[in-house]
């Protein structure tokens, strides 16, 4: 799929969780970063290794498993470093990259032990619909995010009001 659906999907699905557990409502400069790390290891085995044709996500490394306990273990160094940093990112962020990884197996195929192993998945998701796919997380997007973008700007519009 393309990077668009790789990036919502996992924000979309913290974005869920904080709400449920109101874990951020407090804290809303804290989980517009959450929402950023989390995105960006969504679209990280992309990153690593960018490519345009099928068989050279095949090839690479970034489009197996092997990363994951590394995306795991620079999550530990995160929340050990930067304090403030909540433990739930533990979860999030090898969980981003494993949702780029089902993502690709659904549309595609992947595999998972390169350079060992079979291909797993298949175009069960053609190429065809990926554009529609990311259209519809647009959507999606512009629904959970819209009205708080639109209460930032309105706060903000009323604030540049009070200055001289
Ligand atoms: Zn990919």
């Amino acid at each position: 799929m393309y990077m668009f659906a790789h990036l919502s999907f996992p924000v979309i699905s913290y974005e869920i969780y904080a709400r449920n557990t109101r874990r951020d409502a407090q804290r809303p400069g804290m989980h517009v970063l959450i929402l950023a790390l989390v995105g960006l290891a969504g679209l990280l085995p992309d990153i690593l290794n960018v490519h345009v044709y099928l068989h050279e996500r095949m090839n690479s490394y970034s489009h197996s498993l092997w990363p994951v306990p590394v995306v795991f273990l620079a999550a530990i160094m995160l929340v050990l470093v930067f304090k403030k940093l909540p433990r739930v990112l533990l979860f999030f962020l090898p969980y981003a990259y494993l949702s780029h990884l089902f993502l690709d197996c659904i549309s595609g195929g992947i595999k998972p032990f390169y350079p060992l192993g079979p291909i797993i998945g298949d175009y069960y998701i053609p190429s065809s619909s990926w554009r529609s796919i990311d259209c519809v997380f647009i959507v999606v997007l512009f629904i959970i995010f819209g009205p708080y973008v639109y209460r930032l700007v309105t706060t903000i519009g009323k604030t540049s009001e009070n200055l001289p």
